[in-house]
């Protein structure tokens, strides 16, 4: 089962659309499918031609009036806009992002080349520009307009799926059949009734099958309450999930990365074989593939160790609410500086995905809080310093000597980032460590009165500031 969440705002009810996913759609009659099939051909080649618009010479926009030739009729013409639109619009907006990151790595590179503590091999960041999105399963995203879900009556079959084909006038009606989880999945557990599915359905063809994807919406209440105690999550890879009372949860050393080692020597052995065999003229789709099954397995074990983590930290944490990082590609990759960054990173994103779901779906309150130097920043006095860091796992003030464990460090710097309004306004790295910069001064002048001074003047200035709080 897939899943979705919208956007809401905090504390509303927030409503996820869940999908029920990998209906088959039976070739009772495989002349329809071929119907299908040579739709999904021309609606491909359509909404890569809208994609390639949005991405390069217009901005997104699902209402755009057609502008190319298409066999499709008008209505499926829409469809593909709007399905183009969508791609682009997402494709754009990770570019985006992307090019945020790299800027905010080319900054940390130049932090660390201005403190001298670039490591030695590191490689100044460079941007290598997007490809734009190339369309190869088909895929049909579609709306009641084009594709209609109809219960079936006195039938072996659930549903009719309708739809009008190249053939105008002509619709086809494909059976639908679910399995008995897909029905389960499809019942309210609270009513026993069944769920209202949504009008857009999706159609996808793998290994030469159609499958059908339907949705439908649930609303789920946030029940936190506003001043519950704030657990903050440090995500990472020697522990997935560190919390602010310092708890951890999973890991992705030990067993799980001996067999990515493993699985590492098995792809690089069979590129090699790979290069061989093209170098004496072997055709490319002879080649053996460079993707694994023990690979794919390995990334679906990974993901389950996650989901596991997760879950239990929640389950561990009755009646809090969370704060968790808004880990951007180019802190992952510096959290999982180690070899197969990239790898990892993926795993990485995984974390955040998780807490946001699971969050959402036991109507629990998270929020994601700016990352930027939260493992640096020293929890007590505010200074931060990637020095602050001697080894991977410790945290050790340079100016106030407070020690921690520096996941343990960082849960506690995201926990109080939550409702810090002044960082949340920063709007980039340089504004938030000028932001820390102020506070460690503050924390300073603040230490200061209370070591330096005289025990009398204290006394003087803790009475002060009594009599003024009186008067
Ligand atoms: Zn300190």
């Amino acid at each position: 089962m897939k899943k979705r969440k919208k956007r809401a705002k905090k504390g509303e009810p927030q409503t996820i659309t869940k999908a029920v996913t990998h209906i088959r759609l039976e070739a009772t009659n495989p002349g329809k499918l071929t119907a299908l099939d040579t739709l999904a051909e021309v609606y491909l080649e359509l909404t890569q031609q809208y994609t390639t618009l949005f991405c390069t010479a217009e901005l997104p926009n699902s209402f755009r009036a057609p502008c190319f030739l298409t066999s499709l009729s008008e209505r499926w013409h829409r469809v593909a806009i709007q399905h183009g639109a969508g791609i682009a619009k997402s494709w754009r907006s990770n570019r985006a992002n992307a090019y945020q990151d790299y800027l905010d790595a080319l900054t940390e590179y130049q932090e660390q080349q201005a403190d001298g503590t670039l490591e030695e091999g590191t490689k100044e960041p460079e941007w290598r520009e997007w490809n734009i999105p190339t369309l190869r399963q088909p895929c049909i995203q579609a709306n009641g307009n084009v594709i209609k879900l109809e219960e079936a009556q006195d039938s072996t079959f659930d549903y009719w799926l309708k739809f009008s084909t190249l053939d105008k006038g002509n619709p086809l009606l494909i059976p639908v059949k679910l399995a008995d989880y897909h029905q389960e999945q499809l019942t309210d557990p609270e009513t026993g009734k069944q769920r209202k599915i949504n009008r857009s359905v999706t159609l996808n063809r793998q290994e030469n099958a159609w499958w059908l994807t339907l949705t439908y919406d649930e609303t789920v209440v946030v029940q936190t309450e506003p001043n519950a105690p704030v657990i903050g999550i440090d995500v990472g890879i020697a522990n997935f999930v560190t919390t602010s009372d310092g708890k951890t949860y999973g890991s992705f050393n030990g067993r799980l990365r001996e067999r990515q080692k493993r699985d590492r020597e098995k792809r690089r052995r069979k590129a090699k074989l790979r290069k061989c065999l093209e170098k004496r003229g072997v055709p490319k789709e002879k080649l053996p593939s460079t993707s694994s099954a023990t690979g794919q397995r390995l990334i679906r074990h990974v993901k389950q160790s996650i989901n596991r983590a997760v879950n239990l930290c929640f389950e561990e944490h009755e009646g809090c609410q969370f704060a968790y990082e808004q880990l951007s590609v180019a802190s992952m990759r510096y959290k999982a500086s180690v070899m197969n960054a990239y790898m990892r990173a993926s795993h990485l994103a995984h974390i955040p995905d998780q807490i946001t779901w699971n969050a959402t779906k036991r109507g629990i309150q998270a929020t994601r809080v700016k990352s930027a130097y939260s493992s640096q920043e020293c929890h007590v006095c505010h200074y931060a310093d990637r020095r602050n860091r001697p080894n991977q796992q410790t945290f050790c003030c340079r100016v106030c000597g407070h020690t921690a464990h520096a996941d343990k460090n960082a849960s506690q710097n995201i926990a109080s980032r939550l409702g810090d309004q002044e960082l949340r306004a920063c709007q980039n790295r340089q504004e938030v460590k000028a932001l820390l910069i102020r506070r460690h001064e503050q924390w300073k002048q603040h230490v200061s009165l209370v070591v330096v001074q005289a025990p009398v003047q204290l006394d003087l200035w803790a009475s002060s500031k009594t009599s003024t709080d009186v008067g």
